[in-house]
């Protein structure tokens, strides 16, 4: 989510998720606080990533009046997420190179680029009064560096004397050159899918749609059904057909129980490709589904990447396949995989059509961010570099300077389950009892009655319940009761003494 303010005229641009980390406890995911943005006219959607897209409907909740400028299909994404959250799903639909005015002075430019997502759009927005003009495209590749829409955009760009490019930084240290575009795919899956004699598995992000079109070519050309499995892919894959973007899907698709689980010739698509623990991927390899346990007949393709930090999940799960013998393909020997994001001759391209005077890289780790600007000083001649890190922003003067500010760091909040926050104390208390376990000790001081549950604690402690159970006796049939935090204390003692820490323990009163 960025904000931008020029003429007295303030709009968003996209409203996206963080997925959490590891250790975060099945916390669904962290959006930005928007607690504090003050006045917005407009947000303008750029692609349905949901790291673009995820937090729509909490805007909507901050902002329930604010125009959505947002090409279709972001649009057939966000409407389900609005439709779940009880908002309206009223969207003011851009195409390609329309005007979205803002003021006499201002108007913002939608430029189609291409990306991993259909519909995706960098942004071109332009400021007569301060002459000043920024391109900003967090998430693009080049396919075609002279599309009419690149073509259009940089003319116009070129008529602006500050000149402000703003470019996706995602594969700046990928060590690859050039993004592989998607029709370069089509030869080795339809290799690998040919060569397969038994079923065939294919995991992917759900929301590449492009990438899906191409399975459903060599599917429906090699005539073997295609078989959708996993809750975000049937989603997509529904959602694009209906659009058209999937050509011949009706005639080949199926769900799991549409078909015979032996069939040879099955192609399936299975949601979850960094094998998350609820999606279809792990649960298909972990053998939580019955009806479906591979064999060594069977291929399972991975063709996608794996995200920093997902790398052990993803290979304990490869390793559990090769054990039953299935064969494994990844990217590397075959281009199955191809990148949404721009690398250096992409950006190259982009940087010689649009020949900026400032570069402020985006949408990348912070030293993704430095690599990109190392490059971009390689590359351009009296250019003004700008490292930008999150709660910062920067201001343009008249006079082409730029000055780089803090803005008030709003941690993100976290979210979980029906879209609803959870505080960061809350959550300490969950990692406590994960990590610790939990004793309860209820006590009736009247009738010197008392209860213990203890969970999440080895055998060892639970063996001593006895013992614990006489620390309470003591306590409740000494001649002065100290209180129930001077038990639980004791108890809490108790435990560090046997087993090396203290389970999170409640005593109280009934
Ligand atoms: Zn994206
Ligand atoms: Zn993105």
């Amino acid at each position: 989510m960025s904000l931008v303010e020029a003429d007295g005229a303030r709009f968003i641009i996209d409203s996206g998720i963080l997925f959490p980390y590891e250790d975060f406890f099945d916390l669904n995911y962290l959006i930005p606080d928007m607690s504090d943005l003050g006045k917005i006219d407009r947000i303008i959607i750029t692609h349905g990533h949901e790291d673009h897209i995820g937090a729509i409907a909490h805007f909507r909740d901050n902002y329930p009046d604010v125009p959505i400028h947002t090409p279709k299909f972001a649009a057939l994404l966000m409407a389900k997420k609005l439709r779940e959250a009880g908002h309206a799903q009223k969207f003011e639909i851009y195409k390609d190179l329309d005007e979205i005015k803002l003021t006499d002075s201002l108007s913002v430019f939608p430029v189609r680029v291409d990306h991993s997502i259909p519909d995706t759009h960098g942004l071109l927005i332009c400021d007569k009064k301060s002459d000043t003009a920024l391109i900003y495209a967090s998430d693009f590749k080049v396919d075609n560096i002279k599309s009419p829409s690149l073509t259009a955009a940089a003319k116009r760009f070129s008529t602006f004397t500050h000149r402000v490019a703003l470019f996706d930084s995602t594969n700046m240290t990928s060590g690859q050159d050039k993004t592989l575009s998607e029709d370069e795919l089509y030869e080795d899956l339809k290799t690998v899918i040919e060569e397969s004699s038994g079923r065939v598995f294919l995991t992917a992000f759900a929301s590449n749609v492009d990438r899906i079109q191409t399975v459903n070519k060599i599917c429906s050309e090699l005539r073997r059904p295609m078989v959708m499995i996993g809750r975000s892919m049937k989603f997509y894959t529904q959602t694009a057909a209906e659009e058209g973007y999937l050509k011949e899907y009706s005639k080949i698709h199926y769900d799991w129980g549409e078909v015979l689980p032996d069939q040879k010739n099955l192609v399936c698509l299975v949601s979850g490709c960094q094998g998350d623990f609820k999606s279809a991927t792990r649960r298909i390899i972990t053998d939580e589904d019955s009806s479906l346990i591979l064999n060594e007949t069977d291929t399972f393709i991975f063709s996608s990447k794996t995200i920093p930090g997902n790398e052990k999940k993803l290979s304990l799960l490869e390793n559990k396949l090769s054990n039953r013998g299935v064969r494994v393909i990844k990217p590397g020997k075959y281009k199955i995989h191809a990148s949404g994001h721009a690398c250096k001759e992409d950006l190259k391209l982009m940087y010689q059509l649009f020949k900026p005077t400032h570069v402020i890289p985006i949408h990348g780790e912070s030293t993704f961010l430095d690599a990109h600007i190392e490059f971009a000083k390689g590359l351009l001649k009296d250019i003004n570099c700008y490292r930008l890190l999150n709660f910062r922003g920067f201001e343009i003067e008249k006079n082409g300077e730029v000055h780089i500010f803090q803005l008030d760091q709003l941690d993100p909040i976290l979210i979980h389950g029906k879209g609803i926050e959870i505080e960061r104390s809350a959550l300490s208390e969950r990692r406590k009892m994960a990590c610790n376990g939990v004793i309860f000790v209820s006590l009736n001081l009247k009738s010197q009655k008392y209860f213990i549950d203890m969970r999440g604690l080895p055998k060892k402690m639970t063996d001593r319940k006895e013992q614990l159970e006489n620390l309470v006796k003591v306590h409740l049939n000494g001649k002065k009761f100290r209180g129930t935090e001077d038990l639980r204390v004791n108890i809490r003692r108790f435990c560090q003494e046997h087993l090396g820490y203290k389970p999170v323990t409640l005593v109280q009163e009934v």
